[in-house]
């Protein structure tokens, strides 16, 4: 073993590199796993007990004459590299930077964020998994009531309890159980349900919802709120018009048509003729949600509005086919570069 020792180390020591690959052949040779050095450490296990110290202290100084070998050859290498120079002209132009651009959903969201921030709404964000109280219950959707079947989701089979959050109204629960009024939040996420894959429907997209909770909140001033997010968001001419609907969470509820941004009104192609386009879904607080979430139904009163940011998207931008915001397909998002 000694033997084998010196013999090594001599091969070390006489070792000489002219190029970087020849240097890592002599690692590989001599310090990978399968090299020289390994192989004695494997010996190294079978010797006699008494000559272990002085073996491995030999050993060892074998190991660190290689690792310094290599060090100082490497240095020398890196050394005279940068002392021949390169070709690299600094005076060169840089290549240009690929600057991307926002996501479409990006910069709708951020634009009604903007739009409400501006008369005193804040954003609050809540998980995307949640509980069956969160996404149904507390929300006026009793087991087996058929407004369930609108909002189909996905469930983790073994625990029914969990799940995927069918709309952003869970955040407005989450926050009402935790905060007291005036509350004047919007809720901007993905949500997700259980919907066949098309042009029009996917399994997942993006909610903004809004909720203001206070003393005296009425009808007159959601409707007020919402003419003022049509106009900054649709142009100033944009008219609204409330249909009444149906929502287990609000009551009265209404469905917002904005006025036609391509025809003002008069009736096209986009709008079916009809001079209307539907935005959003709204209503005032059912007061049982309320006290669901420990708020007096009789001091409160709230009022709740919620929109698609992909419905959004897709009447300002006239995207037709909703599988395009998530197909990463760099000719689509280079389209919206402009708009930042
Ligand atoms: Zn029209």
């Amino acid at each position: 073993m000694r033997e084998k020792i010196k013999e090594i180390k001599n091969e070390i020591e006489a070792f000489s590199a002219k190029s970087a690959e020849e240097l890592e052949q002599f690692r590989i040779k001599y310090l990978s796993k399968k090299g020289k050095l390994s192989s004695l450490f494997d010996d190294f296990k079978q010797i006699a007990n008494e000559e272990r110290k002085e073996v491995g202290s030999l050993l060892n100084d074998l190991k660190n004459a290689a690792q310094e070998k290599i060090n100082n050859l490497k240095q020398k290498f890196e050394a005279s590299q940068s002392a021949v120079g390169n070709d690299t002209d600094l005076t060169l132009p840089a290549d240009a930077v690929e600057i991307g651009s926002r996501h479409p959903l990006s910069i709708t969201r951020a634009k009604i964020v903007e739009i409400f921030s501006r008369i005193g709404f804040t954003v609050s964000e809540g998980p995307e998994i949640e509980d069956d109280w969160h996404i149904f219950t507390a929300l006026n959707f009793p087991e087996e009531h058929p407004a369930r079947d609108m909002q189909d989701t996905f469930f983790i089979h073994k625990n029914p309890d969990v799940a995927l959050r069918t709309h952003t109204s869970s955040v407005q629960v989450r926050t009402m159980e935790t905060e007291k009024p005036p509350i004047r939040k919007l809720f901007p996420g993905r949500v997700y349900r259980n919907e066949a894959i098309s042009a029009r429907a996917h399994c997942f997209f993006h909610q903004v919802e809004g909720l203001y909770v206070d003393k005296y909140v009425s009808f007159a001033d959601l409707r007020q709120v919402l003419l003022y997010f049509a106009k900054e968001m649709f142009g100033d001419g944009t008219r609204i018009r409330l249909r009444p609907s149906y929502f287990p969470f609000t009551e009265p509820s209404a469905e917002m048509d904005i006025s036609c941004f391509l025809c003002g009104g008069k009736g096209c192609p986009f709008c079916k003729h009809t001079g209307w386009v539907e935005i959003l879904g709204c209503g005032m607080v059912d007061p049982s949600v309320l006290e669901n979430c420990h708020i007096d139904s009789k001091v409160y009163s709230g009022y709740a509005f919620g929109m698609g940011i992909e419905r959004i998207t897709n009447l300002k931008y006239r995207v037709k086919d909703i599988r395009m915001f998530s197909e990463n397909d760099v000719r689509f998002l280079k389209q919206f570069s402009p708009v930042i």
